[in-house]
């Protein structure tokens, strides 16, 4: 290519604000000799360059091959200018005509903050706010766009001469570092008891490193909103705290120093390793190593789930205390959202913590810590927030701006924009008024940062979500479409978007779902369109005795299958494997209630069926969390790493007969076989029943293609067998990769479904 004007004009569209990218422009083009200019717009990052054409030449190279480790360039537009070249290459203040910038996530504190963070001559050293343009807060402080400081909650500090210096020096790495900070001009941190007094006296941080040693609880305000910490080798510590935030049994994720101590306590792949040193720094689960851990952080699971130090403050933390592992849980009441105001976590969580590490460095919004797995050999998420929220997915459909509201537990929700779509945060479980608040909170907050007005509304099939009544608000208030979209349907779309996939079957396994004929779902294997989908196979649909109440309660679904298998004679066994914790009048009860079809829905769901598994082998009988039962039944099968055998799944008349395999798995339980033994072939027993009845359907339909999505797809152990199996007999398995497994990336699917319905209309 050749340049005969003296100068280009260059537009970079892409994630080109916040991630240092100005400053590389600066330095490369006094390295190529070019005069010109850079400066924001709304819509990414402008350039003028002037210069002799292979010098251009080199530039326009070195733009894409060097540029910053967080930046993304989606689209370089050039065109030539002919007016004369300016003397000097200079940055130029942000021009926000428009919006459409996309907005960095937070991002973990990088190399060279953290050299300075520890080095007594630096003027930040020990700062617990030191970042640049290549690390801190960004989706959280930023208020509006574009991102410039005055848009960020760092407004209220303005910068002292040696910070404006280095913010408007080019050459400098916080050039334009817009949440910039320093002792002497911006955020502090102090510590109040639970009453909100202050405690003065010595070093706020010295302090409250000290009473985590005396094992107390601190409340420590974050990045993305409040953690509740405690030592995570002090049982008792544990104890206090799961009492006090009636936590019995859910997993406590913990922070380590570094990956050297994340290497003793878990087991590590260097999959695993990269992304817990990612910018991102999620929450990793790892497969549990024999440690000096508390033993209740995470009781009858073979993983544990922990990160490393995200930001300074943390780091600080660490190195004050010398501490292996810290629990660092959401600050907040069991079921409810995170806190991240000063006084709301002052209101709300004074019965939990000792006291409270606070800061002024206000978050906009509050964004919990990511969660990821590797499953199949890939980082799955289970929750998507901190460190990738407010990322764009690729919409593959043109439509009018959509709002999907997303499903009831694990919301979140999802705006389009173009082809581009934007999920929110981890909103939560929509069954109480905080998390309806924040769920309003949130999506007027996107709403602005992306400048968009929803002309269709997408929710759930369930008349009683609150998702779905918020939606028909909304559909109501703005006179658009609302357009339901079935769950299961919803889970397949969302995968067929991230790939762009046209025909497709779908494996959609979960626990939680209303179907298009009535019953609920949750084992199906579905042929999805655009807009258009079959059911062609399922899981034997059972009673769900109570209903929800089945859920949290695993002997119902135990109770049913045993009816399923002997009948009458169901109650001797009901009574042998779960009279123990279930008075027999209640079984007696729930058993008539199951032949009579009383309050006892049918369910194909997946879920259900690990329910009643783990209720049978007496795992849980009650879950204390979501999906307890399931996670013992699976992380007692990965114990059984040698075992091969299955319990029969046969698939005729398009189902596949569970009983079967209840009934054989009671058999082996008869004839006292290992517990992981049993476990491990029930996983079997469905991997190869849903590869047969997918390898029949494949046939009939000649479609291989194969997604995978729902919650039961956070099962490592089931996950890996079942795309095992399908890639062995060429199927071509497609997973989520940018979104949750789980019902977090619903809102995607849901907000494709729709477009595609619309379009058709
Ligand atoms: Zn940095
Ligand atoms: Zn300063
Ligand atoms: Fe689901």
């Amino acid at each position: 290519m050749a340049f005969f004007s003296p100068g280009l004009g260059i537009y970079i569209k892409g994630v080109v604000q916040g991630v240092g990218f100005r400053p590389f422009v600066y330095r490369l083009a006094l390295r190529y000799k070019l005069t010109g200019s850079v400066r924001n717009t709304g819509e990414g990052v402008y350039v003028t360059a002037y210069g002799k054409p292979e010098t251009l030449e080199g530039f326009l190279k070195a733009l894409k091959d060097e540029a910053p480790p967080l930046a993304r360039l989606d689209q370089i537009q050039i065109q030539p200018l002919y007016d004369a070249a300016p003397q000097i290459f200079t940055v130029l203040e942000s021009r926000s005509d428009n919006k459409k910038t996309k907005l960095p996530p937070d991002i973990a504190t990088c190399q060279a903050c953290l050299h300075e963070l520890f080095d007594p001559q630096d003027r930040r050293y020990r700062y617990p706010f030191i970042n640049c343009t290549d690390c801190g807060p960004r989706y959280s402080v930023v208020e509006d766009l574009p991102y410039d400081r005055q848009n960020t909650t760092l407004k209220r500090f303005p910068l002292c001469p040696a910070c404006l210096q280095e913010y408007s020096d080019p050459g400098n790495r916080r050039f334009h570092a817009e949440p910039i900070a320093c002792p002497q001009c911006g955020p502090k941190i102090w510590l109040v008891d639970p009453s909100g007094k202050e405690i003065t006296g010595e070093d706020p941080l010295l302090q409250a490193v000290k009473a985590l040693k005396e094992g107390k609880i601190l409340a420590l305000r974050g990045l993305g909103g409040f953690h509740l910490v405690v030592e995570a080798t002090n049982e008792q510590g544990v104890q206090r705290l799961r009492q006090r935030k009636q936590r019995p049994r859910k997993p406590l994720a913990i922070m380590v120093p570094d990956l050297k101590t994340a290497e003793e306590l878990v087991h590590l792949s260097s999959t695993e390793k990269d992304a817990l040193l990612s910018f991102r720094s999620p929450i990793v689960l790892a497969e549990k190593r024999p440690s000096s851990l508390a033993p209740s952080l995470a009781p009858g699971l073979s993983y544990l789930g922990l990160m490393l130090p995200y930001t300074p403050l943390h780091h600080l933390l660490f190195r004050e205390g010398g501490f292996r592992a810290l629990v660092m849980t959401s600050g907040n009441l069991s079921g409810t959202p995170l806190c991240f105001r000063n006084e709301e976590a002052l209101k709300r969580l004074r019965k939990l913590a000792d006291l409270f590490l606070l800061h002024d460095r206000e978050i906009v919004i509050g964004i919990d810590d990511s969660v990821v797995r590797e499953i199949g050999g890939k980082i799955r998420l289970i929750r998507r927030a901190r460190g990738y929220v407010p990322e764009a997915l690729p919409f593959p459909t043109e439509s009018p701006p959509i709002l999907a509201v997303g499903p009831l537990l694990k919301n979140t929700f999802c705006l389009t924009r173009e082809k581009e779509a934007f999920v929110s945060q981890h909103i939560g479980d929509l069954d109480n008024l905080e998390t309806e608040n924040f769920f309003r909170q949130v999506l007027r907050h996107l709403q602005r940062l992306l400048e968009v007005s929803p002309r269709i509304v997408a929710c759930d099939l369930h008349p009683g979500y609150l998702s779905t009544i918020l939606a028909e608000e909304w559909a109501r208030k703005f006179k658009c479409p609302l357009i339901k979209v079935p769950h299961h349907v919803a889970h397949a779309a969302a995968v067929m978007g991230e790939f762009g996939l046209e025909r497709t079957l779908a494996l959609i396994l979960d626990g939680l779902g209303l179907g298009t004929d009535g019953t609920l779902w949750g084992g199906e294997i579905l042929l999805v369109e655009h807009g258009h989908f079959e059911r062609l196979a399922h899981l034997e649909a059972v009673p769900q005795p109570g209903g929800d109440a089945a859920a949290r309660e695993p002997w119902r679904m135990a109770l049913a299958y045993l009816y399923r298998v002997f009948g009458d004679q169901a109650l001797p066994w009901a009574q042998r494997l779960l009279g123990a914790s279930i008075p027999q009048k209640t079984l007696e009860s729930i058993l008539t209630a199951i032949k009579k079809g009383l309050h006892s829905p049918l369910t194909s769901a997946c879920g259900r069926l690990f329910d009643a598994c783990a209720a049978l082998l007496g795992l849980c009988l009650r879950n204390s969390f979501e999906a307890e039962a399931p996670m013992l039944l699976e992380c007692l099968a990965a114990r059984a790493s040698n075992e091969r055998q299955a319990y029969p799944l046969p698939f005729s008349n398009r189902i596949l007969k569970t009983t079967a395999l209840v009934k054989a798995l009671l058999e082996d339980y008869q004839r006292e076989i290992p517990p992981e033994t049993i476990a491990f072939k029930i996983h079997q027993g469905l991997a190869l029943g849903f590869t047969q009845a997918l390898l029949t359907l494949s046939q009939e339909t000649g479609v291989r293609n194969v997604v995978f999505s729902g919650g039961c797809f956070q099962n490592a152990l089931l996950s890996q067998l079942l795309d095992e199996h399908l890639r062995e007999r060429g199927l071509r398995v497609f997973w989520p990769e940018r979104l949750p497994l789980n019902d977090g990336g619903l809102a995607y699917g849901q907000a494709l479904w729709a477009a595609w319905i619309y379009k058709r209309q």
